[in-house]
């Protein structure tokens, strides 16, 4: 089976999934995601534990990955301590740094 994370699916609840299981395994996973008209390329709101995606980036199947991984990171943030550091600061930037070294990058940069 090809690697979903690549480009074969892109279906996000697929795509979510994939990147909860992989890069997220202790963090309780996102209840729900769609693809809306918005002004951000996504978003996450806490209150309805959903992730959205601008439907104008939707057609691109790296730009949807990144998105999802960006608000994964605020996601574990927020669950750790209720603060999801939203200036992406020094807590987020070592999120990224912990998943370029995990790779996943590398095929979206
Ligand atoms: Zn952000």
């Amino acid at each position: 089976m090809e690697n979903i994370t690549e480009h074969g699916d892109f279906e996000p609840k697929v795509i979510l999934r994939n990147f909860e299981e992989r890069f997220f395994p202790a963090v309780p996973p996102i209840a729900a995601i769609r693809i809306q008209k918005m002004e951000n390329a996504g978003c996450y709101f806490p209150l309805e534990d959903c992730l959205c995606i601008s439907e104008s980036i939707a057609p691109s199947w790296k730009l949807v990955r990144i998105i999802i991984l960006h608000e994964l990171i605020h996601h574990k943030l927020r669950c750790e301590n209720g603060d999801d550091d939203p200036k992406e600061g020094a807590r987020f930037q070592a999120e990224l740094d912990r998943l370029w070294a995990e790779g996943i990058y590398r095929k979206l940069l």
